[in-house]
């Protein structure tokens, strides 16, 4: 690094003689050598211009006058450090005159040129002045750039250390003394070691390790200590410092303060996971109504009444609480995204059966655009290693934003086929489309395209971050493909293939929601959802009766004998856990179903519900089908009024 300093009067050669002729002659000579040269008459203006820079002085032996001696040696004695003005003497033949011999002891760099000079002897004089000058030139650059560099150095919000290459403390800036608490003499010459808390002195060893080696480390993120033992976070850059010869003779470490950073990332996070577990207390709350609202939906339906307008009624209701159901899913899907739990059942399956269940799921969505799928599937069945219900979803999930976003369009290609150990499985519609520079973003999380044909399709823009965690679960991948807006979507995902299974698994057939003949306990503090329930099983046809606390229920399954209890598991006093625990400690009640019915559906509540000896572990708002499908085994048990 080098700082390109050129001052105009550098290169000047100042003539300072009061007979005109000398100057004039001397002047013409040193211009017809390209030498720039400027004529002082009086010594106020010789010491002024002096001070103005200079590349060398002229001096005539008749203008030293004693008073212009001293007047020119104040002069430079005020010049910088650097700077010692080449001075050549003009004297007259025959002996040193005594003005020659004062000037000569008082001004320093003086060369005496003996008249008469001729004209080649008085430009090389002057050219070795020149030359002689801009060594002092190079020096006083050298000087600047120093002081700059210490000027960047000391101002930097950086703590700046040198240090050798055993570590011991060379340089100790401003800001290193702010940070580390030691002032630059406390510092200098002490190990490195007095900032490094105890147990980290072995990164140091590799830090040093490192730079011996040649190793420059940046943005090292660790921990350091101050002068009172207080550990806070830095970055620490730090780079070997080579000699003239290459050697590594010690090392440069820059470090930053960004324990601001970190407490601000640490809020972050704990901001995040805030929002993470108020999603799913949210939606785990919303559930709760909706349970015994969807009940009451049932009943409604059931009681078959002829009136037009409750039926029309009945229809709206199903459908927003259908709606209302599938936003609430989402939310808690958002959580487990975020919180890593989504848990996969795998097993090798037909593709197609995946395609077929999520037509069926998407089914109301589909009608209520008017759309006419095409299938498109290849004659051989494709097999891939994928959990069926989350495979169904993904698909699904594409089929429905088809349907939401296919405008006036009511054609959507659903195609799969085999390509290179892949199945490859694409959505395509002709709807609104998508701009290019959303394709990728469209999978973040809510992320909606924004603008006209869009708005009012209540979604929470989760449903392709769920779609893309999911097949990135399976090994697999997705992306999105649009000529641009009005043009239509292709979503296309891809899933490892797997070998044919030797026979296709057999999948348990449902039971059909009515002629239960059962006794059932429905155990539930939410009266609403606990009556609603219960009413939804006797015009099923079961033997009903309903309890809202912990203690009746255990006194009713002893007298009512019932062959399932239904038990909801959040509830004051003594919860459902418990409940089955106390139903589980008697051996005359072995034979009870027990199905857990509650707003939590992960793996651990999964696991608790098991551990409290549950048999089943349903989610609300759960569907009378839902419940029914569990009961086939429980028909012959005891309670059973067959
Ligand atoms: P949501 O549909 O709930 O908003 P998604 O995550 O499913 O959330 O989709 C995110 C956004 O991507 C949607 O809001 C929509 O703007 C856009 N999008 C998704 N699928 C399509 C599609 N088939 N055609 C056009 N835009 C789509």
């Amino acid at each position: 690094m080098s700082l390109p300093v050129r001052l105009s009067n550098d290169q000047r050669v100042l003539i300072f003689a009061p007979a005109g002729r000398d100057s004039a002659a001397s002047r013409s000579i040193l211009s017809r050598a390209g030498i720039e040269t400027l004529i002082c008459t009086g010594t106020a203006s010789v010491c002024r211009e002096v001070e103005s820079g200079a590349g060398a002085l002229l001096v005539g032996e008749e203008a030293a006058t004693l008073t212009a001696t001293n007047a020119l040696s104040d002069a430079l004695a005020h010049q910088p450090s650097w700077s010692d003005l080449p001075i050549l003497m003009l004297t007259g033949p025959g002996p040193d005159s005594a003005a020659a011999i004062t000037a000569a002891a008082r001004l320093g760099n003086v060369t005496l040129l003996e008249r008469p000079v001729r004209a080649a002897s008085l430009v090389s004089a002057v050219r070795a002045a020149l030359r002689a000058r801009q060594r002092q030139y190079e020096l006083r650059d050298r000087l600047s750039l120093q002081t700059l560099l210490a000027a960047i150095v000391e101002s930097s919000d950086d703590a700046i250390v040198g240090k050798t290459s055993e570590g011991i403390i060379l340089t100790w800036n401003t800001a290193a003394e702010r940070l580390f608490g030691y002032s630059a003499e406390e510092a200098v010459g002490r190990p490195i070691t007095i900032v490094i808390p105890p147990d980290r002195l072995d990164e140091e060893r590799r830090i040093l390790a490192n730079i011996l080696r040649g190793e420059r480390m940046t943005h090292f993120e660790t921990v350091r200590m101050t002068r009172d033992g207080r550990q806070f976070d830095v970055s620490l850059t730090i780079s070997p410092i080579r000699d003239a010869s290459g050697r590594i003779v010690g090392a440069s470490k820059v470090a930053r303060d960004i324990s601001a950073k970190k407490q601000a990332e640490q809020a972050l996070r704990e901001a995040d996971r805030r929002k993470d577990e108020f999603l799913a207390t949210l939606a785990h709350e919303l559930r709760n109504p909706l349970a015994p609202i969807r009940n009451s939906l049932t009943l409604l339906e059931i009681a078959g009444l002829e009136d037009p307008t409750i039926e029309r009624v009945r229809g709206i209701l199903e459908r927003q609480v259908g709606h209302m159901v599938r936003l609430v899913d989402d939310l808690m899907e958002v959580s487990r995204i975020t919180r890593g739990t989504i848990e996969l059942r795998r097993e090798r399956l037909n593709l197609a059966d995946a395609i077929r269940s999520a037509l069926e799921t998407s089914e109301p969505l589909i009608r209520r655009a008017a759309l006419d799928p095409a299938l498109e599937l290849p004659p051989q069945a494709l097999y891939v290693d994928a959990d069926p219900v989350r495979l169904t979803q993904i698909i699904s999930n594409l089929l429905n934003n088809a349907a939401k976003y296919s405008g006036r369009s009511r054609v959507v290609v659903l195609t799969a086929r085999g390509e290179g150990g892949e199945a490859v499985v694409s959505i395509r519609d002709f709807g609104v489309g998508i701009p290019a520079d959303m394709l990728e973003r469209v999978f973040d999380m809510f992320a909606q395209v924004p603008g006209p044909g869009r708005g009012g399709q209540g979604g929470l823009g989760i449903g392709l971050t769920l779609v893309r965690s999911l097949v990135q679960m399976h090994g697999g991948s997705i992306a999105a493909t649009s000529e641009g807006e009005g043009k239509g979507s292709t979503f296309t995902f891809r899933l490892p293939l797997v070998e044919a299974p030797a026979r296709s698994p057999e999948r348990p057939t449902r039971r059909a929601a009515r002629g239960l003949s059962l006794r059932v306990l429905v155990v539930d503090d939410n009266r609403d959802a606990a009556e609603s329930m219960g009413l939804v099983l006797a015009r099923a046809g079961a033997e009903v009766e309903v309890v809202h606390d912990g203690a009746s229920a255990l006194d009713r399954v002893e007298k009512f004998h019932p062959a399932i209890v239904l038990l909801d598991i959040g509830m004051p006093e003594m919860d459902g856990y418990e409940v089955a625990r106390r139903i589980r400690a008697r051996p005359a009640l072995r034979d009870v179903r027990l199905v857990a019915l509650t707003g939590w559906g992960q793996a651990e509540d999964r696991l608790r519900s098991r551990e409290a000896g549950f048999d089943h572990h349903l989610i609300k708002p759960a569907g009378i089908d839902e419940l029914c499908a569990l009961l086939p085994s429980t028909r012959d048990s005891a309670g059973s009024r067959d």
